[in-house]
């Protein structure tokens, strides 16, 4: 099962990756997360990736694309994965697709997490991120069971400093010109499927597992 999850800046896409990878366990790939973990390093790529990432733009197509085909080449993948917050642009799909089709393989479906903008800038304020094993909450909808120490690793639990009000603007924006397009892209390969991400953690969850199969 080759997944991957579509939708704005903090529609749940890592929610429902995590889930996902729980359920089916298959490995969930964030590229958000590698680039987070690469500047935490103080990596090459760290250090031009923030650039971007600061001011909530995407990172160049070059820095990415050959980081995510790696990944699925590793043995952990040979199942299936679940591609969160990559592809992003068109170039990056194409790439991806090129990849795949030489390792005899395609996508298996493109999940879209529809949710309003106007809600996601009210969800963002609450996220909290754990930076170690890249574990998500929300404040409200998504407590961890102590606060701000991450339920998973025992981490501290992080603001991320792009969910500032105007990033995620800027972000919005940005999805809606660069990443929406993609849409059409799996919708006219007919591999895309529309949850609606509005509803509740679990519930969303359960349009999921009906796209999935049990
Ligand atoms: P979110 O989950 O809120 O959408 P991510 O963690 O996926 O955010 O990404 C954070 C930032 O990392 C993005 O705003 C962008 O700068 C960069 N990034 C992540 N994935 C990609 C990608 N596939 N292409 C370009 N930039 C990316
Ligand atoms: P993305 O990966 O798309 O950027 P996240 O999965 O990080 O989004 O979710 C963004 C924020 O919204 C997080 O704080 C998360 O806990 C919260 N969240 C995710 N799904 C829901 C939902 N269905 N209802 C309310 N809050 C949610
Ligand atoms: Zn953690």
């Amino acid at each position: 099962m080759k997944i991957i999850m579509l939708g704005a800046p903090g529609a749940g896409k890592g929610t429902q990756a995590e889930k996902i990878e729980e359920k089916y366990q298959i490995p969930h790939i964030s590229t958000g997360d590698i680039l987070r973990a690469n500047i935490s390093a103080g990596t090459a790529l760290g250090k031009k990736a923030a650039e971007y990432i600061d001011q909530g733009l995407l990172v160049p197509d070059e820095l990415v694309v050959d980081l995510v085909v790696d990944r699925i080449h590793q043995p952990d993948c040979e199942k299936g994965y679940i591609l969160d917050g990559f592809p992003r642009t068109i170039p990056q799909a194409e790439y991806l697709d090129k990849a795949l089709a030489e390792m005899g393989t395609s996508i298996t479906c493109a999940i879209d997490v529809e949710v309003p903008d106007e809600s996601i800038i009210r969800r963002m304020s609450g996220r909290r991120a754990c930076l170690h094993c890249g574990a998500t909450y929300h404040v409200v909808f998504a407590a961890p069971e102590k606060e701000n120490i991450c339920d998973k690793c025992g981490s501290e639990l992080h603001l991320r400093d792009d969910d500032n009000e105007e990033t995620v603007r800027t972000r919005l924006q940005v999805y809606h010109r660069q990443t929406q397009p993609l849409l059409d892209y799996y919708g006219e390969k007919g591999v895309l499927k529309v949850v609606d991400g509005t509803k509740e953690l679990d519930e969303v969850f359960d349009s999921v597992v009906k796209i999935l199969g049990e």
